[in-house]
């Protein structure tokens, strides 16, 4: 008997080779394995040194996590994407790159803003006013400006040409969070940004059961960023990468539900006595509304931002307590319709005066409007209002 054929042996080799002959999955397998064997010790030691493609260990790089990797890649017409833990865990790898001061957008997501105070060395500025964008990076000499597509929670665009020209002017590189925006809306290195920011929780994945991040950019970049995922861990595992990839097949679809139904409440909520100003791209009298249009062919996005004319926080409160259809959730971008109150939530950290300053008040809420049938999602909304 050779080495290996003892009962207790086969089984613990038994299934290491997936039996797909000449066929190919349509679906990519969900490759578990936290280490990989080769042949020889040479070819191993050229997957680790990089001269030679293939997987050695989780951190490193896995089939799964890869098969999500390439295809964010190919969306974003990008050289190289690498995935991460979350949203949040993408943004630290890429921050954690970035030497000397940044240029970033006032109202980012606050733990985004939260880092890069803690960071320090950080102008914040509002990236619609180029002329602001312009002398602060001239002041501070940075080498980034970051932003976000559609700002969260007041739903701003950023004009992504024209600020990655005045990034380049001043050989700053453009990092874009277009989480809220996704691949189905634009491509931002299209129109001239070096580094694309996804929180692959959100509308990306848009079923509420996984979280991930993702950096997308150049090949240097990207080499960059595996160093971040060997050395500091917070690599997105197979098994939430196989998810987001199903997740992702049908972004497409769910974004044309999501900004055709954030359209209807948006526009119902701008009539309706109880609410004292919508924020939402598409509306008439939204600052980049022509802006929005061009640059996301026609569409404006999933999310609905509002103040409650009672601008308190028990107004917001009971507005949500009052909520049937609608999740009360600290997230967005999922299928199903999601409301959040930025000032106790996602915008907690900020200062108050800030927050203030703003316009993140006590009364200001944020939708993320989900696919279920647009009346249903309006009826809902007006039944939480009568409550306030
Ligand atoms: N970027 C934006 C625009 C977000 O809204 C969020 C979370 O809400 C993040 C990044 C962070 O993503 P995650 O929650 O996956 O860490």
């Amino acid at each position: 008997m050779g080495i290996g054929q003892n009962i207790g042996t086969r089984v613990v080799r038994t299934a290491r080779v997936l039996p797909f002959g000449d066929g190919v999955p349509v679906v990519p397998p969900l490759v578990q394995s936290v280490a990989f064997d080769h042949d020889t010790f040479a070819d191993q030691d050229r997957v680790f040194a990089g001269e030679r493609a293939g997987f050695v260990y989780g951190r490193y790089g896995t089939p799964t996590t890869g098969a999500l990797e390439a295809a964010l890649a190919e969306l974003e017409g990008t050289a190289t994407a690498t995935c991460f833990t979350s949203g949040m865990a993408a943004i630290n790898a890429f921050l954690a790159t970035c030497d000397g001061p940044i240029v970033a957008q006032e109202d980012c997501y606050g733990a985004t803003r939260a880092v890069l105070e803690r960071r320090g060395s950080v102008t914040f500025v509002d990236p619609t006013d180029h002329g602001a964008v312009d002398a602060a990076l001239t002041a501070s000499q940075a080498r980034v400006l970051y932003v976000e597509i559609i700002s969260n929670p007041l739903l701003r665009v950023v004009d992504v040409s024209s600020l990655a020209e005045i990034a380049h002017a001043h050989s700053a590189r453009l990092a874009i969070d277009a989480s809220l925006a996704t691949p189905a809306l634009f491509a931002p290195v299209s129109l001239g940004a070096d580094v694309v920011i996804h929180s692959l929780t959100k509308y990306i994945n848009g079923h509420g059961d996984v979280m991930g991040g993702a950096v997308c950019g150049s090949r240097d970049l990207g080499n960059e960023m595996r160093e971040r995922t060997i050395l500091d861990g917070a690599y997105l595992p197979p098994h939430d990468a196989w998810l987001v990839i199903r997740g992702m097949r049908t972004l497409g679809l769910r974004m044309t539900r999501h900004c055709a139904s954030a359209l209807v409440v948006a526009g119902h909520l701008a009539e309706h006595p109880k609410v004292a100003r919508v924020h939402y791209p598409g509306l008439a009298g939204h600052p980049q509304r022509d802006l929005a249009c061009s640059q996301f062919d026609g569409r404006f996005g999933g999310m609905v931002s509002f103040a409650l004319g009672a601008d308190e926080v028990g107004a917001a409160g009971r507005f949500l307590d009052a909520l049937e259809l609608a999740a009360s959730a600290s997230t967005l971008g999922d299928l199903f319709t999601e409301v959040m109150h930025p000032a106790t939530a996602s915008h907690r950290r900020l200062a108050p005066a800030e927050r203030a300053r703003l316009g993140i008040t006590e009364g200001f809420v944020r939708i993320s409007v989900g696919i279920e049938d647009p009346a249903d999602i309006v009826a809902d909304l007006d039944h939480a209002l009568s409550a306030v």
